[in-house]
């Protein structure tokens, strides 16, 4: 390129940063009304420990209202426990309502943030030139919520006489990062469920570095296990050589030492067969060690069968589920058992077939980390994947009578923020 300018340095910077800003914006999407929508959500501070869930589910309410659907789609707010944790029910009927409904789930609150550690202010939802949304819930799980809604709004747009032929409902839930007992546990003891008769449940998922959308079939379930020995412990065991409990038991005067650990446990492991090997090899009471295990989540649903959905063909939802995805341009990757826990075990406990699904791919796994961010573009091909008319116009597999679920409230204690 020929120069004619007298300022031949600055046309360079002018055309350099033209040249960045067109090659950024070709990349990210432009200020759509969805992308607008989203950062308003996210500027909501849901985070504990004090979550603001009625601007929340206002907001959200606000929205599915805003879908031009008159007298189809409607809202519910409940409050399970008290006026500061409501819960927003989004129900669009399905024209043969004696069929399991299709559930989709969202919570409402984020973990803390600590704002220091942040290059944008976490409840900013700054976009940046290159399409990347900052804030906390960007991706776990505020995305999901909005795209929910999106894509409800998009199946209706481009087909206007759509009706789904099983119920569809969308909630909004508190308290999932701290266990979920005022939210999810107390929403699937409530008679407002039970009526639902859910047949499938979409839960969050999280992140995939790849071009693959990852999907969980299960959660692990978090233990405490507390090991303590008291007086002079053996030596030479196996079991202690070089071991986290050794070095413990050498650092302490006198002789009492505990030693506490965070077990996370796949649905496949049998419980029993747990607890006896650290009763016998970990923990033996002839050398003055005992433990003490907090089980946090159940490992096995109300008929004692492993907390996990199958994903093969004896599970039609599996099949519909990976098809629809497929249909709408998206890849699954191998389905894998979430590092976590999430509302879903309450569903898997009933024996409900659910999945964990966030549709993120290529994106850098930021879920309760500093600087949580989501790309724009992102956001808006997920919504494509939710359009998945086939789930709800799926009339095969009726599943698990509701009223056969014999209704045990959860006891497990769950500390905060799994
Ligand atoms: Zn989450």
């Amino acid at each position: 390129m020929v120069v004619m300018v007298k300022q031949p340095n600055h046309t360079f910077i002018l055309l350099l940063l033209f040249t960045l800003i067109s090659a950024s914006a070709s990349a990210s999407a432009s200020a759509t009304p969805v992308v607008t929508r989203f950062q308003q959500y996210l500027r909501i501070n849901t985070a504990h420990p004090h979550p603001d869930y009625s601007t929340a589910v206002s907001f959200l309410d606000g929205l599915a209202k805003s879908i031009p659907i008159p007298n189809l789609l409607h809202t519910r707010t409940l409050y399970l426990t008290t006026p500061q944790k409501p819960l927003l029910l989004v129900t669009l009927p399905g024209s043969n309502p004696s069929l399991p409904s299709i559930l989709l789930n969202s919570h409402l609150d984020s973990v803390p943030t600590e704002p220091s550690k942040w290059s944008h202010p976490p409840f900013s939802a700054v976009r940046t030139h290159d399409g990347n949304i900052f804030a906390r819930g960007a991706q776990d799980d505020k995305c999901i919520a909005i795209q929910y809604l999106e894509a409800i709004r998009n199946i209706l747009h481009k087909d206007p006489g759509f009706r789904p032929i099983r119920t569809l409902h969308i909630c909004y839930v508190p308290d999932e990062e701290i266990g979920g007992l005022d939210g999810m546990a107390r929403f699937v003891e409530s008679q407002e469920f039970r009526d639902m008769n859910v047949g499938f449940f979409l839960d969050e998922g999280h992140a995939s570095l790849n071009d693959e959308y990852w999907v969980f079939y299960a959660d692990r379930s978090p233990w405490n296990l507390v090991i303590k020995a008291t007086g002079q412990p053996g030596h030479g065991s196996r079991m202690f050589d070089n071991s986290a409990m050794e070095n413990l038991m050498k650092s302490v005067e006198p002789s009492e030492a505990e030693a506490g650990y965070d077990v996370r446990l796949p649905p496949t492991v049998d419980p029993d067969l747990l607890k006896k090997r650290i009763a016998d090899e970990w923990a033996p009471a002839t050398r003055n060690v005992s433990y003490h295990i907090v089980e946090k989540g159940p490992l096995r649903d109300y008929m004692g069968r492993p907390l996990i959905t199958t994903t093969n063909d004896s599970n039609p939802w599996w099949t519909v589920f990976k098809h629809a995805v497929e249909a709408c341009g998206g890849k699954l990757s191998k389905p894998e058992i979430l590092a976590s826990t999430t509302d879903a075990r309450y569903m898997r406990f009933r024996g409900i077939p659910t999945f964990g699904f966030s549709p993120m791919k290529n994106t850098p796994i930021l879920l309760h980390d500093h600087n949580e961010f989501l790309k724009d573009t992102v956001l808006l091909e997920g919504i494509k994947v939710y359009e998945i008319k086939a789930l709800t116009s799926f009339e095969g597999a009726h599943l698990l009578n509701n009223d056969q679920f014999p209704g045990i409230l959860f006891e497990f204690h769950i500390s905060m923020y799994e």
